[in-house]
């Protein structure tokens, strides 16, 4: 139902031991092939890391991207695609600008990450304000997810299954996402921001290793066929990505390879011209129960393995689902247009 295109699962916003994180380049490969995954982006804090060292390839058969995750009082911000090493700059303000001079992917990181004292995360929100220049959202963190959710008569329940944890996106981070998707491309990923911490609580059952973590909350993109090449396949990628051309889920609560939703024949990342035919429509693994969200607003609902929807003229579409009453799976927008 993709011509022309293939399906890549990843995780974007890893840590490896060239800022806080405890594996090498290796064992985070060697995770993230044991877990399915085609690609990992490794984020350290600050610095390029491994990027230095190459610009984008393959090890163990997972494709690696380098980027960087300026870490500031005033947020944290994920950086893709960009020459050499991360330059210091004074404020969120400046990475902001400078990521958009320079044709760099420049991510909100945990926009609403409060941190627990419980579990010895501190918060670490976005303080930077609504930038107009930024160009994506992690909607969906994994880490302070989880850590939003233990309370002390919790704690050993969810280090024992930490999926279960999970309430999914915040509503004001989605409220956002939404409304700047509305303007033009803003990728929504979902993000683990994994260190693999040895540390306790985090020693306690291998919580939030590389191992544990990466098979679940995935991003997944539809792009070109890859060729082989680090560096073409990186650049394939990083194209998809930057148009939001692809949609994340759990998939440790049900696998979701081979989900796809459409506008028409139009993917999520483009646009669709508005007709009286058009359609939008949903195929999906596995059952689940299916929200269409319309610039911000729930339009439709429906449940099962395939959806239709009706439109309700020009505006950015994307859908939820869930899959026994949690949160599952979310797409990015696809863009409705007029023809004018
Ligand atoms: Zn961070
Ligand atoms: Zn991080």
């Amino acid at each position: 139902m993709t011509a022309g295109f293939v399906e890549l699962v990843g995780s974007i916003h890893v840590h490896t031991i060239k800022s806080d994180g405890v594996g090498d380049l290796k064992r985070v490969a060697r995770a993230a092939r044991e877990a399915s995954l085609d690609y990992v982006v490794v984020t350290d804090h600050d610095t390029k890391g491994y990027g230095l060292e190459h610009e984008a390839c393959y090890v163990d058969g997972v494709l690696c991207l380098f980027g960087a995750e300026a870490t500031l009082p005033e947020g944290h911000f994920v950086v893709l695609g960009f020459p050499g090493e991360l330059p210091h700059l004074d404020g969120m303000a400046s990475y902001v600008r400078w990521a958009k001079e320079v044709g760099a992917l420049g991510i909100v990181a945990h926009p609403h990450g409060g941190g627990n004292a419980r579990v010895r995360v501190p918060g670490k929100p976005w303080r930077a304000g609504r930038l107009p220049d930024v160009g994506g959202i992690e909607a969906w963190s994994y880490m302070f997810d989880w850590t939003d959710a233990v309370r002390p008569l919790t704690t050993l329940k969810h280090m024992l299954r930490p999926d279960d944890a999970l309430s999914g996106p915040r509503p004001e981070t989605l409220a956002w996402w939404d409304e700047r998707a509305a303007e033009g491309p803003f990728p929504g990923i979902g993000a683990l921001d994994v260190h693999g911490l040895r540390t306790l609580p985090w020693r306690l059952f291998g919580l939030m290793s590389y191992e544990r973590l990466f098979p679940t909350l995935c991003t997944h993109l539809w792009t070109p066929p890859l060729t082989g090449d680090g560096r073409e396949d990186a650049a394939t990628l990083l194209d998809a990505l930057r148009i939001g051309r692809g949609f994340f889920a759990l998939d440790s609560l049900a696998c979701s390879r081979g989900f796809v939703f459409k506008a028409g024949e139009r993917l999520p990342g483009d646009n669709a011209l508005l007709s009286k035919s058009l359609k939008l429509a949903l195929e999906s693994p596995v059952e689940a129960t299916w929200q269409l969200v319309k610039g911000g607003k729930v339009v439709g609902l429906a449940e099962g393995r395939e959806a239709a929807f009706g439109l309700s003229g020009p505006g950015v579409y994307r859908v939820e689902g869930y899959v026994r009453g949690r949160p599952w799976l979310f797409t990015n927008h696809v863009r409705v247009v007029a023809d004018d």
